[in-house]
């Protein structure tokens, strides 16, 4: 069997389109237009590129993009003042805060004064436990996107058996809940989890969120299931260069899959979209509109 291949930046882009199309009607009706402010503290490069392309898709989408870079020696009590007046400032419908953040800093503390308004990464207990309750929600974005690209091999989830490997309240977690409101059979797998291999097997539906390259390997996947590879590792190779490869032996997964997401080009370019996207969402929530259609 060769398993079909879910281009995840195709998809992406499909509906980063729909998005900008969703944000253009809310400004021409309503005269909103969607603002999300990235805070970036330090100058970790893989940050840095992941904001930029966080503000280049903003820009693209029709929205205002504001960013705040600050010294990697930033206090807590300055970032405070700051998510505080974004939290205050009508202009701004998104906040996000990238992590890790420098070790003076709290970054739960951080994290849970942001507006659960403005909370685009779905990352306040508010918004988990709205999730958690079946309540309208911001959902985090990879949870989010994973499930997308899930549905477009499967229209509905409905009864079938979901593995989820990973606890992560970033990833694991929500993207339980989200399977459950899909109505799925949810199983959530992590490093103490028995017999794993066999888990896995059970799976229509498996998602891979460890963190431990090609850890998936073809034998544990149940012939024909769809595989969304969350991970992204990075790891060494030809002529001294790096590569990133997912958690699920991609090779030995398009054998056995009925559908699996490659990495690079599966999960990772669905977030920035579900980034842009929860920004509109918290844009028409903010102004009391139904969730926008895209
Ligand atoms: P994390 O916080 O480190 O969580 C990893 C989870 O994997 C934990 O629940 C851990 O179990 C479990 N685990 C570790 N080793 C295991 C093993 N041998 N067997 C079974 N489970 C094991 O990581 P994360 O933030 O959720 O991220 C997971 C992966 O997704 C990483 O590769 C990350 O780079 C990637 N990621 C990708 C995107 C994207 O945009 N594509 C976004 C976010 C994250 P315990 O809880 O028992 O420790």
């Amino acid at each position: 069997m060769t398993a079909t291949i879910i281009d995840g930046k195709a998809i992406a882009q499909e509906l980063r389109g729909n998005i900008a199309i969703a944000a253009a009607k809310l400004t021409k009706e309503n005269g909103i237009v969607p603002g999300l402010a990235v805070v970036l503290v330090g100058s970790d490069p893989a940050s840095e590129v992941y904001v930029k392309s966080k503000s280049k898709a903003v820009t693209e989408a029709g929205m205002k993009s504001f960013d705040h870079r600050l010294p990697a020696d930033t206090s807590q009590a300055d970032l405070l003042k700051l998510i505080q007046q974004l939290n205050a400032d009508e202009a701004v419908h998104g906040i996000l805060v990238q992590l890790p953040l420098p070790s003076q800093i709290d970054s739960t503390l951080i994290l849970n004064t942001i507006d659960p308004g403005k909370d685009v990464d779905g990352f306040h207990p508010v918004n988990a436990g709205r999730l958690a309750t079946g309540q309208r929600a911001l959902v985090p974005c990879t949870p989010v996107g994973s499930v997308i690209l899930a549905k477009k091999i499967n229209p509905s989830l409905a009864g079938m058996d979901a593995v989820v490997i990973g606890r992560s309240n970033i990833v694991g977690k929500p993207l339980a809940q989200l399977l459950l409101a899909e109505n799925c059979t949810v199983t959530i797998a992590h490093s103490k989890t028995k017999d794993l291999k066999d888990v896995c097997r059970r799976a229509d539906l498996l998602f891979a969120a460890v963190g431990r390259p090609e850890m998936v390997r073809g034998d544990w996947i149940k012939p024909g299931a769809t595989v969304i590879d969350v991970g992204i590792n990075r790891v060494p190779g030809e002529g001294g260069k790096s590569r990133l490869v997912g958690d699920v032996n991609y090779k030995e997964a398009l054998e056995v899959a009925g559908a699996v997401t490659p990495v690079p080009g599966g999960v990772g370019p669905m977030t920035i979209a579900c980034v842009i996207l929860n920004t509109l969402r918290a844009a028409c929530a903010s102004a009391g509109l139904p969730e926008p259609k895209v």
